[in-house]
């Protein structure tokens, strides 16, 4: 934790790019409608990319509590069973190779432990940016908008 070099002003997207910077993984950040009663974040780990994704429909500071806990799974490397089948995998990231969708994960998937791991990493960084000026979340990068119409697309077949 101390070795995260948060910025200040507190920017959440500047944050994942510097830990994207050191994983030589660029982490993309995408607000998307999630069903409710599900999960609130997630966070899906290709080979080129990682991608967070965070509730659409939220208050910013609930959405940067989510992206912060979602990176906090990322920076435990914590691992989950996929929560997709292939076809759901394909159907996200048909331009991918099914095999380079490595990891799909979503809350609920992870253990206790890991969960209250990651939740510790989010309330640390927000104490300790907590009286700094907060830049809202940025919306998706054009690059990752196809990705996140696709899986919108996903979860409503999932979830009806
Ligand atoms: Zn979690």
């Amino acid at each position: 934790m101390n070795g995260l070099d948060l910025p200040q002003p507190f920017d959440v997207q500047v944050l994942c790019d510097r830990i994207g910077g050191d994983r030589g993984r660029p982490i993309f950040l995408a607000p998307i409608s999630l069903p409710t009663g599900g999960p609130c974040g997630l966070w899906i780990n290709t080979e080129p990319a990682d991608y967070i994704f965070f509730e659409a429909d939220t208050s910013p500071l609930h959405q940067r509590h989510i992206v912060l806990h979602e990176l906090g799974h990322l920076l435990c490397d914590h691992h989950a069973a996929p929560v997709l089948t292939p076809d759901a995998s394909r159907l996200l990231m048909p331009s991918l190779d099914p095999a380079m969708v490595r990891r799909v994960l979503g809350r609920g998937c992870y253990s206790a432990v890991e969960e209250q791991q990651a939740e510790i990493i989010a309330s640390m960084i927000i104490q300790r940016t907590s009286s700094w000026v907060a830049e809202p979340v940025r919306p998706v990068p054009p690059e990752a908008a196809e990705l996140v119409r696709r899986i919108e697309r996903a979860l409503e077949r999932t979830v009806h």
